[in-house]
């Protein structure tokens, strides 16, 4: 399957050199992710859809709700009034766009370019967050699930679910993808040892937190000033809702309870 890289120009803090979105030409013209509706964006996928024979986008495919890879969906609708907006309903997030989404539902398959690409529902980061599969090829585009040289944040009080995030991990790793493709960093051409490599990792955090607990560590504060000993402010909020996906995933296995605010073994 072809793909041209379109860079959303939305560098920052939580988005490193800015998104990924991905223009798939052929008999059905498809954008993967919306980006931020800044105008270099929209003027790189009208460039990419101008070169193509056709020229017109048919459909923008959204990852999930987040505001880097959804936001754009109204300027892009703006310009190719007729290219439908589709994403996996996540209905507290999709609100805060003027779009109206044709439901994505697991198992979709989904004309797009010269061929079709596999739905596969892959919540943690995000409830709704979806990767696309071409089988042919084995070309995944996969948003946030996993990012070159660097881990992804499951945001514990906002929709992230880490026991979700694996089984999530688990999946991809048992489809086989040949190529990963992210909304953030190069592409990765050996999926199987950065997945294992993640799941190795939330592990290691996990034994670290259950050690912590075990020496009378009780707290999210206390426990990230225990664990990410350190770590600069800005990056406090991030390692709390990390902290927090871990205790959640061990409360939901019965190893851990919370009794006022304390976290404490079972
Ligand atoms: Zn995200």
């Amino acid at each position: 399957m072809r793909y041209e890289l379109i860079p959303a120009h939305n560098p920052g803090p939580y988005t490193g050199d800015g998104n990924n979105t991905y223009y798939l030409p052929g008999a059905t013209p498809v954008l993967i992710d919306a980006g931020t509706g800044d105008p270099r964006h929209v003027d790189g996928v009208a460039a990419a859809v101008t070169a193509s024979p056709g020229g017109a986008l048919t459909r923008v495919l959204v990852t999930h709700g987040h505001a880097d890879h959804a936001s754009g969906i109204e300027g892009l609708q703006a310009r190719w009034p007729a290219a439908a907006a589709a994403k996996m309903p996540w209905p507290e997030q999709d609100r805060d766009y003027a779009a109206s989404w044709s439901p994505l539902a697991d198992g979709d398959l989904i004309p797009a370019g010269d061929g079709a690409l596999r739905v596969v529902h892959t919540p943690g980061h995000a409830p709704d967050h979806l990767c696309f599969l071409d089988e042919l090829s084995g070309l995944m585009f996969t948003g946030d699930l996993v990012v070159s040289g660097g881990t992804v944040m499951i945001p514990g009080s906002a929709g992230g679910d880490l026991s979700a995030y694996l089984a999530s991990l688990d999946r991809v790793l048992r489809l086989g993808p040949d190529r990963l493709l992210p909304a953030h960093g190069p592409a990765i051409d050996a999926p199987a040892s950065i997945i294992q490599s993640y799941l190795d990792h939330r592990q290691a955090r996990e034994d670290q937190i259950l050690a912590a607990l075990r020496r009378g560590v009780d707290t999210i504060d206390g426990l990230v000033a225990r664990i990410y000993a350190g770590l600069d402010a800005a990056l406090v909020p991030a390692a709390r809702e990390s902290v927090t996906a871990h205790l959640e995933k061990l409360r939901s296995e019965h190893l851990i309870r919370c009794e006022a605010d304390r976290w404490r073994l079972n």
